[in-house]
């Protein structure tokens, strides 16, 4: 991996470039540059090879850059944005240093998590994969709805980006009609009364190539769905607006953001099952969440709330 992304930037979709070309930018040898560009497929890149004329990328691909992120973002930010090429969990290491407004993006990223040990998978030059860490003054207990905060900031992003049909659902995950598009994973450091130092991370689709997964769920991506900006500006907006909502989360909690995430709601309504850690299923109707995040969900005529810890709402088809 570690030449793998340095050769790959030195190609696009429009011409050939020859291997000589990569070899003498980068330092490297001929042989270094042609077994190094054998394992793009591994990735989910497709070149093209031309014998006499040298590689072409199948589709192009927005390498993620600095400026370009950092453009979007008001001039007095709190982010400072590092780009990395590949990271095991950008979450594992802004939890190892987290200060506050430090945000870590990769291309690729090896040991990508979900909540409860699931895993993460993203696509080389084709997704976002990022975490930020930010200081809350108060303890982690008023941080119950920050997961939900968190993800009306993401869809408004994405729907100013062209995607209509952007949904949420409860508490962490972004979907489109075709299936999941994104999750949020939240982590945190910090004793009960505060401050909370957390660390927020996102991973977001805009393009699935063909054959990624396994995944267990159907999965979308932005591509194709109304995404009318690039992978560098869509970031750097998505940024400015978590720093629009964090601090308004911080001072007034999720209730002045309910509205807009019931807006958003993909299974408003709907049947489905709640899968509690202990293996038991509470079947009901989804009502929407409360003003601290809880889900509301109809159960024999009652309205029960259930706070995110480790359970999972699964939809119930007819
Ligand atoms: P929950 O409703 O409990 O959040 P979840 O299965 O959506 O359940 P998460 O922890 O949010 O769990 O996310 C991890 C899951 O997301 C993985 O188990 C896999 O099913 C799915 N997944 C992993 N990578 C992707 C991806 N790139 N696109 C869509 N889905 C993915």
């Amino acid at each position: 991996m570690s030449k793998l992304i340095p050769c790959l930037r030195q190609l696009d979709a429009g011409h050939f470039t020859s291997g000589e070309a990569i070899a003498e930018r980068l330092g490297i040898s001929r042989a270094s540059v042609s077994t190094t560009l054998a394992r793009a497929e591994t990735y989910g890149i497709t070149l093209e090879r031309r014998h006499g004329l040298g590689y072409r990328l199948s589709r192009p691909i927005e390498w993620l850059n600095t400026s370009a992120i950092q453009g979007e973002l008001m001039p007095a930010s709190a982010f400072s944005v590092e780009v990395l090429d590949h990271s095991e969990s950008t979450n594992r290491a802004l939890l190892a240093a987290p200060q506050h407004g430090r945000v870590l993006v990769t291309e690729w990223q090896s040991g990508g998590r979900g909540r409860m040990g699931r895993k993460w998978l993203g696509t080389l030059g084709g997704s976002l994969m990022f975490s930020l860490a930010w200081t809350f003054p108060e303890g982690p207990a008023q941080l119950a709805g920050l997961p939900l905060a968190v993800g009306a900031a993401l869809a408004r992003a994405i729907e100013a980006a062209g995607v209509r049909e952007i949904g949420l659902k409860w508490p962490n995950d972004l979907l489109l009609p075709q299936g999941k598009v994104g999750g949020i994973l939240i982590e945190m450091q910090g004793d009960a009364l505060g401050p909370a130092q957390v660390v927020i991370g996102v991973g977001l689709n805009l393009y699935l190539p063909e054959g990624m997964g396994p995944l267990d769920q159907p999965a979308a991506a932005l591509e194709g769905n109304g995404l009318n900006i690039g992978r560098n500006v869509l970031f750097g907006r998505i940024l400015a607006e978590l720093e629009r909502t964090l601090p308004r989360f911080a001072a007034e909690g999720f209730a002045p953001l309910r509205g807009e995430w019931e807006a958003h709601h993909a299974w408003h309504d709907q049947p489905a099952q709640v899968h509690m850690p202990d293996g038991r299923h509470l079947q009901g109707i989804i009502l929407g969440v409360s003003d601290e995040g809880a889900l509301r969900l109809q159960v024999e005529g009652q309205t029960r709330l259930i706070h995110s810890g480790d359970v999972s709402l699964r939809r119930q088809r007819a």
